[in-house]
């Protein structure tokens, strides 16, 4: 037992050095949530308010034209939410999880590594927008590979995911 102990304060140290180093060194990253809302035309239509659009004797909803959802009755709404990573574009930089062991090829791969709390936020997220700003590429995409494990001495205080280029 007292060969094993380790004091808490070794711990609380750690992750008071991972919220640091995130915070300091860590970049903006977008995560982008897709929803599939109802779009108002829809709404319109199921009240069955009359329309003026006929084709070949039948009346069509007021969907049927719509200029937002483009007929479709729905549309995908974009939730976004900020979170800090640090980013890692080479591989030679990055934390060696047994995803990264096993992976066939690193092309279009990024890593990044945030705090525990975003776990949830990482495997939910439809992709992330790591490089907003990066000059004549526009926004880059990426889409979580695999899945996010949690890190550091205990296991528990920062997340390591991986992201492929979409
Ligand atoms: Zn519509």
């Amino acid at each position: 037992m007292a060969s094993s102990y380790v004091p808490e304060s070794i711990f609380e140290l750690h992750d008071a050095i991972a919220r640091d180093f995130i915070s300091n060194y860590g970049r903006d990253v977008i995560l982008v949530f897709l929803k599939r809302v109802q779009c108002d035309c829809a709404a319109d239509s199921i009240g069955e308010k009359p329309g003026n659009h006929w084709v070949d004797g039948a009346h069509l909803p007021a969907h049927a034209f719509c200029q937002q959802c483009g007929g479709e009755g729905y549309r995908i709404d974009e939730i976004t939410q900020t979170v800090k990573m640090a980013v890692y574009y080479a591989p030679k930089d990055w934390i060696k999880i047994n995803s990264v062991l096993t992976l066939e090829s690193t092309d279009g791969i990024i890593q990044t590594r945030s705090l525990i709390e975003s776990i949830v936020l990482i495997e939910q997220c439809d992709y992330i927008v790591a490089d907003a700003n990066v000059a004549g590429y526009g926004p880059l995409k990426y889409k979580l590979k695999g899945r996010p494990v949690p890190h550091g001495i205990r296991g528990d205080n920062e997340v390591i995911a991986l992201w492929q280029r979409i």
